[in-house]
């Protein structure tokens, strides 16, 4: 049984009150708030492990790497990674993706070659590949949605071929709730020979994540967005590609021997882990690991569909209101327009209740063409959020409806 008021007393953030009102935080999406085990892990590291890990001898040195190191083997279970040596730590999704278009898209693409990617891609799996598609002549496809916000399977089917280096694609959008056929996609893949990229910003923190279930050869996620500091993300890479990859940032510990003119590199995954790392908030993600599978992330997922379609359903009851994405399967996102009032307009009127979502283009600007808006309204529920934090969202939206309204007539 979720104990939904359990899981919200371990939220201290979620007593703040905001404009008087009690705080109804649903950018989740954006990123997540921290639970008190978070805020421990990362204080008690503080307090009594700090040093710099990997380079001494000395206890505090040796109690730092443990907990950094163990905060890898967590994470790599929590993504059912059969290997923690394809754990790599970065700062987040975008850091993680940049790190492929570099280190294996700069050193394997070639003129012809070409990657395919879906138009609902957030900027942080488009722009690096534009980046590296510049400097190798390498060449983008787009897998189209449908109407409804579902991938074109049809589409995918044709675009994927013998050209086809690596196929990228968001797990879950944050725009459109759609969780993708990713497992599907990644068989495309491979019987062309290509490579899988999936980006997980917005599935490893809502639904059960085996990366070797969905046969990707790269997942990439944020900390924040999954209970855990920001400052630290996750790139896993199947071993055997990891090795072939070239580094992504030169210096400390990535080396295994360095002349004037030339470095051998160190093992994976410290090959791609230059400098001192952000070992704190490694261990806070880890413990952000923990606290989820203590919950158990199908009851998170559970939890969310509950929350998540009781907010669509509500949310469709609003006149004139446009939901995009599809009706079925889908995430605690919900993207939506009205007539006549600007989606930051209503951002703002809805922070006056205490309520916080979002609004803008969310980082996909493509996306936002293809569905023929510039910015969309966003509310994004998480294991926290409550069905009285929905109907306090539809009553303000409602509120602001009839406000715009009267202007508007
Ligand atoms: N991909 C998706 C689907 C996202 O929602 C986000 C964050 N909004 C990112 C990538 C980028 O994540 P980060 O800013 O943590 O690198």
């Amino acid at each position: 049984m979720y104990d939904i008021e359990k899981v919200r007393e371990d939220f201290p953030i979620l007593k703040r009150v905001v404009n008087g009102k009690p705080l109804a935080y649903l950018d989740n999406a954006a990123t997540s708030q921290k639970p008190r085990k978070v805020l421990d892990a990362l204080t008690g590291y503080y307090e009594q492990h700090n040093a710099n890990v990997k380079r001494g001898v000395h206890r505090l040195s040796e109690e730092a790497t443990a907990a950094y190191e163990e905060a890898r083997e967590k994470v790599a279970r929590f993504l059912g990674a059969p290997d923690a040596r394809g754990l790599i730590f970065t700062r987040g999704t975008t850091e993680s993706i940049n790190l492929v278009a570099y280190a294996w898209g700069r050193k394997l693409l070639r003129e012809g070659d070409e990657v395919v990617l879906t138009e609902t891609e957030h900027h942080s799996n488009l722009v690096p590949w534009q980046l590296a598609a510049q400097v190798t002549g390498a060449k983008l496809r787009f897998i189209p949605i449908r109407e409804d916000g579902t991938l074109d399977m049809d589409e995918a089917e044709r675009l994927i071929g013998p050209r086809t280096k690596l196929v990228g694609c968001v797990h879950a959008s944050n725009v459109l709730a759609t969780v993708n056929q990713v497992e599907r996609l990644a068989e495309m893949a491979h019987e062309a020979g290509a490579l899988m990229l999936v980006d997980g910003a917005q599935s490893a923190p809502h639904l059960p994540v085996d990366v070797g279930r969905l046969g990707c050869d790269f997942f990439a996620a944020s900390g924040h967005k999954m209970l855990g500091p920001t400052g630290v993300g996750v790139l896993w890479g199947r071993p055997e590609v990891l090795e072939e990859m070239d580094p992504f940032l030169g210096g400390g510990e990535m080396i295994r021997e360095v002349h004037l003119d030339h470095s051998t590199w160190n093992d994976i995954p410290y090959k791609f882990e230059a400098g001192t790392m952000n070992v704190a908030q490694a261990v806070g993600l880890g413990a952000a690991s923990d606290y989820l599978e203590e919950l158990g992330m199908q009851n998170v997922r559970e939890h969310e569909k509950r929350i998540g379609e009781y907010a669509y359903h509500r949310l469709s009851e609003v006149e004139d209101i446009t939901i995009y994405g599809p009706e079925e399967n889908r995430t605690g996102v919900v993207s939506f327009t009205l007539p006549d009032i600007h989606p930051h307009d209503l951002a703002q009127l809805l922070d006056e209740d205490g309520i916080a979502i979002r609004s803008g283009h969310h980082c996909c600007q493509p996306l936002m063409r293809r569905l023929g808006v510039p910015a969309t309204a966003r509310a994004s529920f998480y294991l926290y959020n409550t069905e009285e934090e929905v109907d306090r969202l539809v009553e303000a939206v409602e509120k602001a409806r009839e406000f715009f309204g009267a202007f508007a007539s």
